[in-house]
């Protein structure tokens, strides 16, 4: 519900307070009830999956206009990346002339997404790994719209900054009230609970749980 009205209307916009509202009315039920009508003792964690950032209309980049030649490329838009396939006949150096014909027309309003990008995200060598893929920041996402059906609005895909941060809210008896607490990635979310509900992990993660360790109460003796 939140993500719905932040992508039609924008983070900022009174409409986005309100599904907030809404959605923490909701969880504060559902967290008296926790209390009043179960008798087990009850953790409650709240994650999102991300935050969300203003787009402009103005600021979209229409990627019809790079005339990329679907003979050699299929190109697949994630509005904040834009994916540039290569067909298997495609040779290394059609796509190397592909980007620096992308990288002399780019004005600033986007970029060739290095290994060294990609790895930050989990993006590794696999055949699945685009030939080539643009980023851009807010408020520009990439479209092939024309202009007059373009809207403000909002979204989320961004490389990591604090506008695409998502939530993390833990209360319950097992859960300490007040932990000093950097700012961290959701992937160590998973080894924390398995922690709380004292499950073993049987593959390796890249989560760890001592990340979140100083959230545990001591336990108490029995
Ligand atoms: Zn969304």
């Amino acid at each position: 519900m939140v993500d719905t009205i932040g992508h039609r209307f924008g983070p900022e916009a009174p409409q986005v307070g309100k599904a907030v509202q809404h959605v923490d009315n909701v969880i504060g039920e559902l967290w008296q009830r926790l209390q009043s009508e179960v008798d087990e003792p009850v953790n409650l964690i709240l994650v999102s999956d991300h935050g969300v950032s203003q787009i402009k209309a103005d600021a979209m980049i229409d990627y019809s206009a790079f005339n990329i030649d679907d003979q050699l490329f299929e190109v697949v838009n994630g509005a904040t990346r834009l994916m540039i396939y290569a067909h298997e006949n495609t040779t290394t150096q059609q796509i190397n002339e592909l980007k620096q014909r992308l990288q002399a027309a780019n004005n600033g309003q986007y970029w060739l997404e290095t290994n060294a990008q990609l790895a930050q995200l989990g993006v590794t060598e696999t055949a699945r790994k685009p030939a080539i893929i643009l980023g851009t920041k807010a408020p520009a996402i990439f479209t092939s719209r024309p202009p007059e059906r373009r809207k403000d609005g909002g979204t989320h895909g961004y490389h990591s900054n604090r506008d695409m941060d998502g939530i993390f809210i833990a209360a319950g008896p097992a859960i300490k009230a007040k932990a000093p607490l950097q700012r961290f990635s959701n992937i160590h979310i998973y080894p924390f609970m398995a922690q709380l509900l004292g499950l073993e992990l049987l593959t390796p993660i890249d989560g760890d749980a001592k990340v979140l360790a100083p959230l545990l109460a001591d336990k108490k003796a029995d």
